[in-house]
């Protein structure tokens, strides 16, 4: 068992339940809540039900093992998914009602023999077309075909295309002219669905920031993951959203001990004092999903302790780092805070993000490891 007093995540489900609401209120369309990778960090069974209780109308996942948990925890509301192999098993996800992605004619063709196999009712099927981000999605050369053969599989009971989707590039960076050109891409490509026939209840573009910086790209739904956990979208690009970040990590001072100056500090001693110092062990490591990139050659990633920020000095090892603490002198057992909500002397998992030179997602997805994870 995990030990809650060396090093834990708090999940603020009141939070994610306010920012879906918040979120839903501000763009005004149906929420698709993404809770993939374990509701990035935050516990995808649990991050699910606060967002359907924050009115989510829709929860996704990447994969059709996400999807199936979620089913198998009682949720039965409306799950889409996305990721698929060639080979892969259709058959639970029909069954489950589940929302399965195509982005091929092979794909497609996968899914009509899961459906012949059950000899039981239609899929739910939605196909992703590729706009510009040039990743997963039947590209442009393949619409026609891509959308006739599921208009085709439509007429013939197979399934029903419940939904036509993309996905943007750029969104962070709301200038980019790609946001444009994808978005006239999708209204092309919702056309020529239209053409053929195909007229799904669900057409949808919009993740996080483009839900929040591009009302034009809202269709019918948006698909939200970063902002149901209230961190930013595009920093620097947003006003205040009015979200709440729901994760705090935290741990307990190990060790408080003196340095005298000219100590090197940790791994290979990319850190020497030049003043005599205090430092304070942390019992944590990238062994939890602490990334190795806050180590502190200079500075390092920031925590909190007492209300005030402390640099992390030298390399962040496996289980453990060490924190500058300026001649202080906390109690061993205080409470060191990772990241949280923004509050005097707590550094917000955006700050680690810059910090690492990473984005706010991979903070909160990565950490965890040996971490306690506890939902209040
Ligand atoms: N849609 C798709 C296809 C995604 O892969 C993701 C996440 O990466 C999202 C939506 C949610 O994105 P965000 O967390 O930026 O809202």
């Amino acid at each position: 068992m995990p030990d809650p007093a060396r090093a834990e995540i708090v999940v603020d489900l009141a939070a994610i339940r306010r920012n879906v609401r918040r979120l839903r209120e501000l763009t005004g369309v149906a929420m698709i809540a993404v809770v993939k990778a374990d509701g990035y960090g935050h516990g995808m069974v649990e991050a699910g039900r606060a967002a359907r209780e924050g009115g989510a109308e829709w929860l996704a996942t990447a994969t059709i093992d996400e999807a199936l948990a979620l089913r198998a925890a009682g949720d039965t509301g409306r799950v889409l998914c996305w990721l698929a192999v060639p080979g892969e098993d259709y058959v639970a996800p029909i069954a489950a009602g589940i929302d399965v992605t195509a982005y091929s004619v092979a794909e497609l063709d996968e899914i009509a023999a899961a459906v012949r196999a059950t000899g039981g009712g239609r899929a739910r099927v939605q196909v992703k077309l590729d706009t510009g981000l040039s990743r997963g999605g039947a590209p442009r050369s393949a619409w026609r075909e891509v959308l006739e053969h599921a208009r085709a599989g439509e007429r013939d009971g197979l399934w029903t295309v419940t939904g036509l989707w993309s996905h943007f590039a750029c969104s962070d960076e709301p200038e980019h002219p790609a946001n444009d050109a994808q978005e006239t891409a999708f209204r092309e490509a919702l056309a020529l669905a239209d053409e053929i026939g195909l007229r799904p209840e669900l057409r949808h573009l919009a993740n996080s920031a483009a839900a929040v910086l591009r009302p034009s790209a809202r269709f019918d739904a948006v698909r939200c993951g970063i902002a149901i956990y209230g961190l930013d979208p595009a920093p620097g690009r947003t006003h205040d959203l009015g979200l709440t970040p729901a994760m705090t990590a935290r741990a307990r001072l190990a060790m408080v001990k003196d340095l005298d100056a000219g100590a090197s500090v940790s791994y290979g001693h990319i850190w020497t004092a030049d003043h005599a110092t205090t430092v304070g062990l942390v019992p944590a490591g990238y062994g939890d999903g602490i990334p190795r990139h806050a180590s502190g050659r200079d500075h390092g990633a920031e925590v909190g302790i007492g209300g005030k920020r402390r640099p992390i000095r030298g390399r962040v090892c496996m289980d453990q780092f060490v924190v500058d603490l300026d001649g202080d002198r906390p109690a061993t057992g205080d409470e060191v805070v990772l990241f949280g909500a923004p509050a005097a002397g707590v550094p917000t998992a955006q700050d680690w993000a810059e910090a690492c030179g990473t984005i706010n997602y991979e903070i909160v997805t990565r950490i965890g490891g040996r971490m306690h994870r506890r939902h209040v």
